[in-house]
């Protein structure tokens, strides 16, 4: 099993981008478990038209010990299995450690031994790296992080908050940084900036993506580009960063097992 977590800044294109790759590895027969851990609850929308998935937090507070796995996972796009932490009533609670919360309850319901998947993505927000938002970057949740970031500065600061949370735990065994997701903004000395953050931390950047208004047009049909336009070059780019990603942690798994 493979655990990845993309992070970035609010509105960067994480779930657009992580759905889209979720549904290129399952075109390619993997299954795959998307879980969003960002309050917004949205990440998987894409998968399921539209519809969405009831966030682990708010059933379990309505359930309590009787909450059962079909109450949290839903299925969507070619089979996807798609979970929402979901967050903290606002102004109340700690959104980190809700989504810890989260995170156990779709152990203890059997998720894992039920779906079996080959990947796991965790969609995570980036905007705040404190102790409860960097969880699953600790206990094992993910192996490998992602950034997803444009050439905007604040993306690129966000994104350097992370990739240093990432460092600053890389001797206790936790998740090592997989690379960074160019997700264009169009802005000026774009790559050279995503580039330069890449060199800080002594990464690189796996994938590139354009910014493409067949990105809104898919998502006005409440669907990924890979389901509304499959033989787009959106769609290709999103097959091209789905092979990328799962070269480096594969590489990565190999170095560490040598
Ligand atoms: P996040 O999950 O990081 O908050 P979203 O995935 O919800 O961000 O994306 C925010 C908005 O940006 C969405 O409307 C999405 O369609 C748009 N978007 C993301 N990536 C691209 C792209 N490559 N080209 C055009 N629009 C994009
Ligand atoms: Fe919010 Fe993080 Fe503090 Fe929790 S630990 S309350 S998520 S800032
Ligand atoms: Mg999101």
């Amino acid at each position: 099993m493979i655990k990845i977590a993309v992070y970035g800044k609010g509105g960067i294109g994480k779930s657009t981008t992580v759905s889209n790759v979720a549904a290129a590895l399952a075109e390619q027969g993997l299954k795959v478990l998307q879980i969003g851990c960002d309050p917004k609850a949205d990440s998987t929308i894409l998968l399921r038209h539209g519809e969405e998935v009831p966030t682990v937090l708010h059933m379990y507070q309505e359930k309590k010990q009787n909450l059962k796995l079909e109450d949290i996972v839903k299925i969507g796009y070619k089979g996807i299995v798609c979970v929402e932490a979901g967050g903290p009533t606002p102004g109340l609670g700690c959104a980190g450690r809700g989504i810890i919360t989260a995170l156990e309850k779709l152990e203890e319901t059997g998720a894992y031994e039920k779906y079996q998947p080959d990947v796991v993505l965790y969609d995570v927000l980036g905007d705040v790296v404190c102790g409860g938002f960097s969880m699953p970057m600790r206990n094992g949740y993910a192996d490998k992080i992602f950034i997803v970031t444009s050439g905007e500065n604040m993306a690129i600061h966000a994104g350097a908050n992370i990739a240093m949370a990432v460092e600053n735990f890389k001797n206790r065994g936790y998740a090592t940084l997989g690379g960074l997701i160019l997700n264009r903004r169009n802005v000026p000395r774009e790559e050279e900036k995503v580039k330069e953050l890449a060199e800080d931390f002594h990464t690189d950047i796996v994938g590139t993506l354009t910014r493409s208004e067949v990105v809104q047009q898919a998502e006005e049909q409440k669907k990924t580009v890979l389901e509304a336009f499959p033989e787009s070059e959106m769609a290709e780019e999103y097959r091209i960063l789905a092979k990328a990603i799962l070269m480096k942690v594969r590489e990565k798994q190999e170095v560490s097992n040598a």
